[in-house]
C-alpha cells in the first residue's frame, strides 16, 4: 500500500472515530436533554398548576378571585394532559369545580377538589420518578457507549501512534545511513524495503544510483590503475635512478635503476620509512643527508664506478608539500670524458714544459754577448718571446696543477702553519708588482691566531693569486687589505684569510661562475693575459685541504676574496 494511502487511511480512520465519538455523545446528550425537557414540560407544569389550584382553595378571603385563579390553572392543566389516567382525573376535577361554582357553600367539595388535585400531583410525581429512572438509565448507557467508543478510539489511535511513525521513520533512517555509506565510498550498499510503497520506489532509485556509482568507481579505478601502471613502467624504464617519498619520508616508489644502485629489493623499500632503511644503507643515507649539489656522487654498483648528480624535486599540491622525488643523473660518461680531457691536458702540459723551458734557456743564451750581439729590434723580439714563453710556462703549470687536482693526484704536504707565514710569503711575492702601481698594502692579523693545518706552498699560491688579481684589477695608488682572523666555523674553529681591493668589483650575475675553470668576466681588462684558471685552482686547493672559498663584491666598490682553513685545536 502507498504511503499516501496509508496516511490518508490513518487520518481518515481517526477522523471517523472522532465523528463516531461526537455522534454518540451528541445522541445521548440529546436524549438526556429531551428526557429532562419532557419531565419539565409534562409533569413539572402539572405539579405547578395543581399546587396553584390547592393554594387557591386554601384562600378564604376574596373567594371570587380564588375561584378565578383555580379556573385559570384548571384550564392550563386540561391543556397539559401527558400521563395515562391524567385526563380522567382532570375531567373529574373539572366536573367537581363546576359543582363548586354552582354551590359555593358546599365545603365538602373543597375537600374533594383537594383530593383530586393530590391525585393528579401524585400521578405526575410518579411519572417524574419513572422518567428520572429512564434518564438515569440513558445516562448510564451513554456513559457506557461513550466509554466504549473512547477506549476504541484510544486503542486505534495508540496503535497508529506506535506503528505509523516507525513505518515512516525506519526507512528514512535506513536511507540516511545508506547515503552516509555512499558518501564514504561504499558503493556496494543497497536498500531493500518490504511492500510496494513510495519507499520502495526510493530504494529502487537509490540502488540504481549506487550501482551506477559503483560502475563509475570501478571504471575510474581501472583507469587510475592503468595510468599508475603506465607511470610506473615509464619510471621503471628510465635510465636514471628515481626515488619518490611522501611528506613523511615514506618511500612511495623506486625504479629498477634505483633499487640496483641501492642494492636492495623494491619490496623492502616501498612503503617503508626512508630514515629507517638508511640506517642499514649507506647510499640512501648519503642521498637523504647531502645537499642538492652539482658535485658528483661516486657510486659503486654493478661491478663498476658510476657518477651521479643528485636533484631533489619538491612536490607541492595546493601550496602544501606532499613529498619529494630524488633524481640521480648519471654523468659517468661525461665524467669519463672529462677525465680523458684532464689526462690529455696533463700530458700535453707536461710535454710542453720541457720545450718551453729550453726555449727560455735559449732566449737567455741569445741575450749573452758571447753568443753574438743583438741589435735593439732583435732585443725587443727576444723580450717579447721571453714574456710569452714565461706566460706559456705559467699556463702549462696551472693546467698541470688543475689536472692533478681533478684526477685526485694532488700531493698535499699538510702541516701546522702560522697564518702570518703564509701572508708574508704572499706579500713578498707581490711586493714588487704592488709597488709598480703604487698600491698601499695593509695587513691586519688578529692577535694570537691559531695555526692552520695546510700545505704552505699551495695555500700561499692561492693567496698570491687573490693578491695578484687584486693588484691587477685595482687602479694606481689604491689600497689593498689583507686580513686574517679566527672564526667559529660550522664544525670547529677556522681561520679566515681575506684580500680586499677597491677596484671595479664583479657584477653579481658573474659571481656564481667566477670559480669555474677558464671563466673570465666578460669585457674585463683586455690587457689581461690570464687564463681564467687561477680561481678554479684556488678553489680546488682550498677544498682539498678541508677549507672553503668565497667572494663578496659590488660593482664599483671592489671585491673581497676569502678562504678559510681549519684551525689547529
Ligand atoms: P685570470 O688568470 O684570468 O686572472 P682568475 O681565475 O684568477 O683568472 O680570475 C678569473 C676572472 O675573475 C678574471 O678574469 C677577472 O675577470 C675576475 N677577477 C678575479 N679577481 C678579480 C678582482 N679582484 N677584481 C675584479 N675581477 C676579478
Amino acid at each position: 500500500m502507498r504511503i499516501k494511502t496509508k496516511i490518508t487511511l490513518g487520518i481518515g480512520l481517526l477522523f471517523t472515530l472522532i465523528v463516531v465519538l461526537v455522534s454518540i455523545s451528541t445522541y445521548y446528550l440529546d436524549a438526556l436533554s429531551n428526557a429532562t425537557k419532557k419531565i419539565l414540560e409534562a409533569n413539572y407544569n402539572s405539579l405547578e398548576y395543581t399546587q396553584n389550584m390547592v393554594a387557591a382553595l386554601e384562600r378564604t378571603e376574596d373567594r371570587e378571585q380564588s375561584l378565578a385563579v383555580f379556573e385559570k390553572n384548571l384550564i392550563k392543566q386540561q391543556n397539559n394532559i401527558t400521563e395515562i389516567g391524567e385526563a380522567e382525573l382532570t375531567q373529574k376535577l373539572g366536573e367537581r369545580f363546576a359543582q363548586l361554582k354552582a354551590n359555593q357553600k358546599d365545603t365538602a367539595i373543597y375537600h374533594k377538589l383537594r383530593i383530586d388535585n393530590y391525585a393528579i400531583m401524585k400521578l405526575n410525581m410518579d411519572a417524574i420518578a419513572r422518567k428520572s429512572a429512564v434518564a438515569t438509565q440513558t445516562a448510564k448507557t451513554a456513559t457506557m457507549w461513550v466509554a466504549i467508543s473512547g477506549v476504541l478510539c484510544f486503542l486505534i489511535s495508540f496503535t497508529l501512534l506506535l506503528n505509523f511513525p516507525a513505518r515512516i521513520s525506519t526507512p528514512i533512517q535506513e536511507l540516511t545511513e545508506s547515503i552516509r555509506q555512499i558518501a564514504d565510498k561504499n558503493y556496494r550498499k543497497r536498500l531493500h524495503f518490504q511492500g510496494k510503497d513510495e519507499f520502495n520506489d526510493l530504494a529502487d532509485s537509490f540502488n540504481t544510483m549506487a550501482e551506477k556509482l559503483d560502475r563509475y568507481e570501478q571504471s575510474n579505478l581501472a583507469k587510475i590503475i592503468f595510468e599508475k601502471k603506465r607511470i610506473e613502467t615509464i619510471i621503471n624504464n628510465m635510465k636514471y635512478p628515481i626515488i619518490g617519498f611522501d611528506e613523511k619520508r615514506y618511500i612511495l616508489f623506486a625504479n629498477t635503476e634505483a633499487t640496483k644502485i641501492l642494492n636492495i629489493e623494491s619490496a623492502k623499500l616501498i612503503g617503508n620509512y626512508a630514515p629507517d632503511i638508511a640506517l642499514h644503507n649507506d647510499l640512501l643515507r648519503r642521498l637523504l643527508t647531502i645537499e642538492n649539489t652539482q658535485a658528483p656522487l661516486k657510486i659503486y654498483s654493478d661491478g663498476k664506478e658510476s657518477y651521479f648528480t643528485k636533484e631533489v624535486v619538491q612536490i607541492v599540491a595546493d601550496l602544501q608539500p606532499i613529498g619529494e622525488v630524488i633524481l640521480l643523473n648519471n654523468i659517468t660518461e661525461y665524467k669519463e670524458l672529462d677525465l680523458a680531457k684532464t689526462n690529455f691536458i696533463a700530458t700535453i702540459s707536461h710535454e710542453l714544459k720541457t720545450p718551453i723551458s729550453s726555449i727560455k734557456l735559449s732566449l737567455k743564451l741569445l741575450e749573452d754577448a758571447r753568443v753574438g750581439t743583438v741589435n735593439p729590434e732583435q732585443q725587443k723580439l727576444i723580450e717579447t718571446m721571453k714574456d710569452e714563453s714565461q706566460r706559456l710556462l705559467k699556463i702549462t703549470g696551472e693546467l698541470l696543477d688543475l689536472a692533478q687536482v681533478e684526477t685526485g693526484n694532488i700531493q698535499l704536504q699538510k702541516q701546522s702553519t702560522m697564518p702570518e707565514t703564509i701572508i708574508s710569503y704572499a706579500c713578498n711575492a707581490l711586493a714588487f708588482q704592488a709597488q709598480q702601481k703604487n698600491i698601499h698594502l695593509e695587513v691586519i692579523c688578529e692577535e694570537e691566531l691559531p695555526n692552520v693545518v695546510c700545505d704552505i706552498e699551495k695555500t700561499a699560491w692561492v693567496l698570491v693569486n687573490f693578491f695578484s688579481n687584486a693588484v691587477r684589477y685595482s687602479p694606481e695608488d689604491a689600497k689593498i687589505n689583507i686580513r686574517c682572523y679566527r672564526i667559529a666555523g660550522v664544525v670547529s674553529p677556522e681561520v679566515q684569510f681575506t684580500v680586499q681591493d677597491y677596484g671595479r668589483g664583479i657584477d653579481p650575475k658573474y659571481q656564481p661562475k667566477i670559480f669555474e675553470k677558464f671563466y673570465q668576466v666578460p669585457n674585463s681588462d683586455t690587457t689581461n693575459t690570464g687564463t681564467g684558471l687561477g680561481l678554479a685552482i684556488s678553489k680546488e686547493f682550498i677544498e682539498a685541504q678541508g677549507g672553503s672559498i668565497g667572494l663578496v663584491s659590488e660593482v664599483g666598490m671592489g671585491s673581497t676574496f676569502m678562504f678559510t682553513l681549519p684551525a689547529v685545536a
